[in-house]
């Protein structure tokens, strides 16, 4: 059993698991997050299984680097390209699920 069989978005990617799907590439699949924290929040991942942020960084960082760039794309077209990237990194730190995913929080004035 390979790291990924057991894995959600593993699952969202290949459409076993229904999601809303906002961008796919060859690479790349983003998605809206089911428990929204702002009036855009969309989950970017790749479809690799990377079990983290650094470890994507490791192996694929031009990936890592695509990431960053869909995630601009989203907020340009949801919020004139302001927007907040977040890799939550360890169960400590509220990472709940262990495929790389960047949360883009956009559509409205954040928070500080
Ligand atoms: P983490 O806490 O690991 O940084 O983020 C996991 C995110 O995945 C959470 O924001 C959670 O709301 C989202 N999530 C969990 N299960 C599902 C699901 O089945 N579908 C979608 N679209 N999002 C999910
Ligand atoms: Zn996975």
């Amino acid at each position: 059993m390979s790291a990924s069989d057991d894995c959600l978005f593993c699952k969202i990617i290949a459409g076993q698991i229904p999601s809303s799907k906002v961008y796919e590439d060859d690479t790349t699949y983003a998605f809206k997050d089911i428990n929204p924290k702002a009036k855009v929040h969309v989950l970017v991942v790749p479809k690799e299984h990377y079990a983290n942020a650094a470890e994507l960084a490791a192996k694929d960082p031009a990936e890592l680097a695509h990431i960053v760039s869909v995630a601009q794309r989203i907020a340009d077209d949801s919020f004139h390209g302001a927007y907040r990237l977040v890799f939550n990194t360890g169960l400590d730190a509220g990472q709940t699920v262990f495929h790389v995913h960047a949360h883009v929080l956009t559509g409205e004035k954040l928070d500080e």
